[in-house]
């Protein structure tokens, strides 16, 4: 064994708020690692959070101005019980597809609380919205026409907004969705158009949604986005020369992955939003304001367990080879858009009170290199059986992973 302080290998993000060791082992709610794999029936397994998802609204809702409505973004983990039990939370939903319009309604979700944007949307999706009463944001002119002639043809007043695709970015943000050419909303210039044309058709006029980027850390990046997204949203609404009913101003927050990330300044952002909303044009003062947000909500209160079944040395170097890997979490594995492979934060669940004493690879138990979890990890020395927990796994884990790859299936998930 190595003095921890001697250990240099490739730094661990920074394990999230929330999380402590009873018993020496990670716990969730109350309940230790090996509570919570024995009641789930083994390895893999994704365990979220109650407890994390509710007070990180709480927070959220306290540092935001009062009129601000919080919805959640269904793609960063739709499973069912967890959108049940975040239905009582948030204010409304947002959806990419009709699979996510069959998930939000089977969770008992009313359809006036949800808003389904993404390109591609196929006729018979467009549809199930329209005849449930979900709000459309259209990504194109062509898409508006198909969905005024699927509602003339089933009888149904449709409820259509724009989605715009911005002139301006989020600065600094993971994924840019904005800025330049973009299959995503419909270019600013060309929305007052389509607005009159919908208007005209008479169905029911649901407003703008402008959504910027995500997976922002800078408050300041943040700030300047929602208020650009302000000035663009009252430009057009004094173009299309109607009150704008609803403003969807996208979302962005971010939250930390990696080591030197620092977590989102929320009570600097809800106070800038305040200003600029007390400041707001004449011409959005009938306007009702939300964001949408996936991984901000549910990210952090999620962890990822799989079980060390084969420890081995190569070269010097340890391995420690787990049940799990990159078909539940591309995303930690560096395979979902990142250029230069960082560590998300990783323990040794079973061992989360003891003091880093090695250097170990942590990888999955797939037959590529691609298969990592954490490289050249600082950790306790452990065993196979050890159980290994990656944070930041309640989004963009389960359902945004190729689970299927070589053979290996679905992992388990729980709410906790
Ligand atoms: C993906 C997506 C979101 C959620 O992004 P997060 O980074 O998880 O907050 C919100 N809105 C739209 C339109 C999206 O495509």
């Amino acid at each position: 064994m190595t003095d921890a302080t001697e250990l240099k290998g490739k730094p661990l993000g920074p394990v999230p708020a929330g999380y402590e060791a009873v018993r020496g082992e990670l716990a969730v709610s109350g309940m230790t690692a090996s509570e919570l794999v024995a009641m789930a029936g083994g390895t893999p397994l994704f365990v979220y959070s109650r407890d994390l998802i509710a007070k990180r609204i709480r927070s959220l809702r306290a540092a935001m101005p009062p009129q601000l409505s919080i919805h959640y973004a269904v793609k960063a983990n739709p499973y069912s019980k967890l959108l049940e039990f975040i239905a009582g939370h948030v204010d409304g939903f947002d959806i990419a597809s009709g699979g996510e319009l069959a998930m939000v309604r089977d969770a008992g979700i009313p359809a006036d609380r949800v808003s389904f944007a993404g390109p591609g949307k196929r006729d018979a999706e467009l549809e199930s919205a329209i005849a449930c009463g979900a709000t459309i944001n259209l990504e194109s002119e062509s898409e508006g026409r198909r969905a005024l002639s699927i509602a003339d043809r089933i009888g149904q007043r449709p409820r259509l907004a724009i989605r715009v695709n911005p002139d301006f970015e989020l600065r600094g943000s993971g994924m840019k969705m904005g800025g330049g050419a973009k299959p995503f909303g419909l270019d600013a210039d060309r929305v007052p158009a389509l607005a009159r044309e919908l208007l005209g058709a008479g169905a029911e006029w649901r407003g703008l949604h402008i959504f910027a980027g995500s997976q922002a850390l800078s408050a300041a990046a943040v700030i300047e986005a929602q208020a650009n997204t302000l000035n663009l949203a009252a430009r057009l609404a004094e173009q299309i020369g109607a009150p704008l009913p609803h403003l969807n101003m996208g979302g962005g927050f971010g939250i930390p992955y990696f080591a030197g990330d620092m977590p989102l300044d929320i009570s600097a952002v809800g106070a800038a939003l305040g200003d600029a909303l007390a400041q707001r044009a004449e011409c959005l003062n009938e306007t009702q304001f939300c964001i949408e947000l996936g991984r901000y909500l549910v990210g952090e209160a999620g962890i990822y367990l799989t079980r060390i079944i084969d420890r081995k040395d190569s070269h010097g170097e340890v391995y420690l080879i787990t049940d799990g890997g990159m078909h539940h979490q591309l995303a930690a594995s560096g395979n979902f858009g990142t250029v230069v492979r960082r560590n998300y934060p990783v323990a040794i669940a079973n061992r989360f009170a003891q003091a880093p004493a090695e250097l170990a690879h942590v990888v999955g138990c797939l037959c590529t290199p691609l298969d990592r979890l954490a490289d050249k990890a600082a950790l306790p020395v452990a065993q196979e059986g050890d159980l290994v927990a990656v944070f930041c796994a309640g989004a963009y884990g389960a359902t945004a992973s190729p689970a299927q790859f070589l053979g290996q299936g679905p992992a388990r998930e729980m709410l906790v």
